[in-house]
């Protein structure tokens, strides 16, 4: 990931220059697809709204002609833009950057002002705002997209207000956003089945401290009759016995004051209350009195 953000920066840097230089962007190219007035309005809009924007870039431009060393100051102010825009923008875990603001910043387009719109993240899923650049990006692009670096969704941002929406939809089509939504995807499919995995993982985890939590208490039962010599089974072992032999009497004994086999509910195949289960840890506690004799007679 940091990797991306340091190439992510460099390349913001190189579109700038290019910009300065007279490059069109997307929205510029949407917009002459729309006719000719709308051509003169978006150049209205260039001459007008972006003047803020344009007129720092004049100035970076200006440094860079003074010599090799603001020069390369320019380049590091411009880096520093990029790593800042880049942190406005989402993360590849996190997911597009949809911000919303009660307000946003306002272009003026002729005699009409435009912002962006907050509805239409609602429309476009991959859609994200840059607060610090007051434009529009493309999440899938910007993360998943492959040679689309020049495009102004990844590189500069989108800030054609006027036909934003004619933008996103002609973005929408190409092939190579499409591509990286497959991306986005599929990454995100890996992501939600590794969090599955990771979720089975401490069910069962989780599963296991419980039976061996339950399986203690039973043991422990079972060895306080062996050591008193006190028979487990009784006549009537059915539940509804007035009294259903030592062992099932002493489990219920000690659930009556235990909260965690209150609450505990072991599986059918796993009570560990059935005669054969009872003589499997008699045989157990059995072997182990055995090798515990076994060894005192050894040190003797
Ligand atoms: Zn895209």
């Amino acid at each position: 990931m940091f990797s991306f953000v340091f190439k992510y920066c460099i390349y913001n840097a190189f579109t700038e220059d290019e910009k300065q230089s007279g490059g069109g962007g997307a929205g510029e190219d949407a917009g002459g697809q729309s006719g000719q007035s709308e051509d003169v309005e978006e150049r209205d809009r260039q001459e007008t709204g972006e003047r803020h924007e344009d007129s720092t870039e004049t100035d970076m431009s200006v440094e860079e002609d003074t010599g090799q060393t603001q020069g390369a100051r320019r380049k590091t102010i411009q880096t520093e833009n990029a790593v800042r825009d880049v942190s406005d923008l989402g993360q590849k875990c996190d997911g597009p950057n949809q911000v919303k603001l009660s307000e946003y910043p306002q272009q003026r387009f002729r005699v009409r002002k435009r912002s962006f719109s907050a509805n239409w993240f609602s429309h476009f899923p991959w859609l994200e705002y840059s607060v610090s650049k007051d434009a529009a990006f493309c999440f899938s692009c910007r993360m998943f997209g492959r040679n689309i670096r020049h495009d102004n969704f990844v590189s500069t941002g989108v800030s054609n207000w006027k036909k934003a929406l004619d933008i996103f939809k002609e973005h929408e089509k190409t092939p190579a956003h499409r591509s990286s939504m497959i991306g986005w995807h599929s990454f995100k499919s890996c992501t939600s089945h590794g969090i599955v995995a990771e979720q089975l993982h401490s069910a069962h985890e989780a599963e296991i401290i419980e039976r061996r939590k339950y399986l203690t208490r039973i043991v422990a039962v079972i060895k306080f009759l062996v050591k008193q010599g006190i028979p487990f089974r009784g006549h009537n072992e059915a539940i509804s016995s007035n009294n259903q032999g030592n062992f099932p009497e002493c489990v219920n004994l000690v659930k009556e004051f235990d909260p965690f086999l209150q609450s505990y509910t072991a599986p059918s195949h796993s009570t560990y209350l059935s005669p054969s289960s009872q003589n499997e840890i008699i045989e157990c506690c059995a072997e182990e009195v055995s090798v515990s004799i076994a060894s005192e007679i050894k040190r003797a």
